[in-house]
């Protein structure tokens, strides 16, 4: 990459920035809720270390991967040089993979079974390290989709409680294809019945709506790093 073109990618994910601050700030004037309230975690997975370098040379601080793995390659070193960074893993956990979690995450946000709940309050207690937790909800049913069943939270936040584990809200990836709002909605009931005052919900395509709806994160990708090369897995991992 030249000096030019490297210049040009930085503005323009700083322009990228700037706008979807803006977007969120007026989603929440247009609702009467104040723009401190929702936080952008900037969805980076596929994204190289030189351009997340940029991002928070633009200010940004809160960043999602999906893969463990991936994680663990870029942000060691990118965290000595930028204490206030916030990561947040917003992909599948696989159990066995909860003490790399621990370690390395602020926030984990695709919390959805018992198994991994268990994992997860081991390593907590092993390491005396708590991320903050969220629960995802697999809000519109999908088989193959992750998250816990909207039937089974009741459930799975009591054991949450059981085990001391630190769980602040919800979070969930409405069907592709259909209106995300009714899914929204319910997200935030399931939440307000839980008394957990997170919601992470809504993506590049549709980030104003769910602060609309009462988003509180919002993660977004595509609109600020550009598309990305397809995926074999969505971040298992
Ligand atoms: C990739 C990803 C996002 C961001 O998606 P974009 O459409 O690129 O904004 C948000 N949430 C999760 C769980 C993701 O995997």
């Amino acid at each position: 990459m030249t000096a030019a073109t490297g210049r040009t990618r930085a503005s323009g994910i700083a322009d990228a920035l700037v706008a979807t601050r803006e977007a969120i700030a007026a989603a929440c004037r247009s609702t009467g809720r104040r723009p401190d309230d929702v936080r952008l975690v900037a969805a980076s997975k596929t994204v190289p270390v030189e351009v997340l370098e940029q991002a928070l040379d633009a200010g940004q601080s809160v960043f999602g991967e999906n893969r463990v793995q991936e994680a663990a390659a870029k942000w060691p070193a990118l965290r000595e040089r930028r204490p206030d960074l916030e990561l947040h893993l917003i992909g599948p956990l696989q159990s066995n993979k909860a003490r790399d979690a621990v370690r390395l995450f602020d926030v984990v946000q695709s919390v959805d079974r018992l198994s991994l709940c268990t994992a997860l309050a081991r390593e907590i207690d092993r390491q005396q390290r708590s991320p903050r937790l969220l629960l995802q909800v697999n809000i519109g049913e999908e088989p193959q989709k992750s998250g816990v069943a909207p039937d089974d939270l009741p459930e799975l936040v009591g054991a949450c409680t059981r085990l001391g584990l630190d769980v602040t809200g919800l979070m969930c990836i409405p069907p592709a294809g259909r209106s995300p709002v009714a899914y929204f909605e319910r997200l935030v009931a399931l939440a307000d019945a839980h008394d957990l005052r997170e919601r992470s919900m809504g993506m590049s395509g549709d980030y104003a709506d769910a602060v609309r709806h009462g988003a509180t994160m919002v993660r977004v990708g595509s609109s600020l790093f550009g598309s990305r090369p397809p995926l074999r897995t969505e971040g298992a991992g």
